[in-house]
């Protein structure tokens, strides 16, 4: 019996190994490592990603403990697109979705720790229940108010756009897309009055066409999680972030900031769960508000 779990167990991570070495060992990852959050909280929901308070903690003093350095994106910017050489050990904080619940655990934190984090907003649902989503728990969340964004700002938090109603951008013809990212580019800048340069792509989903679709509305940089650049020389529409999930303790964390021996197992876990977040556009299509 032991020697067919053994079997079955080497098959499978050899077949998972090989898997990987075809489809994902080329992937091109920023030299700054771009950590992906959505929500913090330890109010049950079944979705991979939400990290819950204590990890997050956990998380935050590894980086502190093992002198890493945090930086905002735009000052990780000149790094992303080419081969200069990034301060060692320095990595940037991003959030989708802008959830009000990060004003409760994760924002305190980050300032204690002295760090920083951009916050990427959907912006017809400012202030509002997220109906956009899948309901995976008893309430839904409510995103952050212009009132609280003014606020994080003030404190030296970044934001960008996360899309005007947080569609699969690959399912839309062009001029919809455009009209997402110009609309939610728009209203950031002008409720703020800040530049707009960022943009997460909803579900990280992304294609050529819209990269270039991207480009043209004007942003300087737009980043994708579970797909990547495979090839050619580093892409800013197209910038590889590493998305943390329930699973993620600090181990998971040094592989992917390290990027060591195991990170191959980190990547197929981020693309196993990245499979069931493409569900969501297909539950819920996208309703404008
Ligand atoms: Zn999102």
């Amino acid at each position: 019996m032991m020697i067919v779990f053994l079997f079955c167990l080497c098959f499978f991570l050899f077949s998972t190994y090989f898997y990987w070495n075809v489809n994902f060992k080329n992937f091109h990852y920023t030299r700054v490592p771009i950590l992906g959050y959505h929500n913090i909280s330890n109010l049950f929901n079944i979705s991979a990603t939400r990290v819950k308070v204590e990890a997050f903690r956990g998380h935050l003093k590894y980086l502190s403990d093992e002198g890493y350095h945090c930086l905002s994106l735009a000052e990780a910017l000149p790094y992303l697109g080419k081969c200069s050489d990034p301060p060692q050990k320095s990595f940037v904080v991003i959030f989708d979705d802008g959830f009000q619940d990060l004003l409760v655990d994760a924002i305190p934190l980050l300032k204690s720790f002295r760090f920083t984090a951009s916050i990427f907003l959907v912006t017809g649902y400012l202030g509002q229940e997220s109906r956009w989503d899948v309901l995976l728990r008893t309430h839904r969340q409510h995103h952050l108010s212009s009132s609280e964004i003014r606020t994080l700002l003030g404190d030296g938090f970044t934001i960008g756009s996360h899309t005007v109603n947080h569609p699969d951008l690959t399912l839309l013809p062009d001029n919809l897309i455009l009209k997402e990212l110009i609309e939610s580019k728009e209203f950031l800048e002008k409720t703020f009055n800040i530049p707009i340069h960022f943009l997460s792509y909803p579900f990280g989903r992304t294609e050529e066409r819209v990269k270039s679709l991207v480009r043209q509305a004007g942003y300087r940089a737009a980043l994708s999680q579970g797909q990547c650049q495979r090839q050619g020389s580093p892409d800013l529409m197209e910038i590889c972030t590493l998305p943390i999930n329930v699973f993620d303790g600090n181990f998971n964390l040094e592989n992917k900031l390290t990027r060591n021996q195991f990170f191959w197992l980190e990547q197929i876990k981020i693309i196993c769960l990245n499979q069931f977040s493409r569900g969501t556009p297909l539950i819920k299509p996208m309703k404008r508000v």
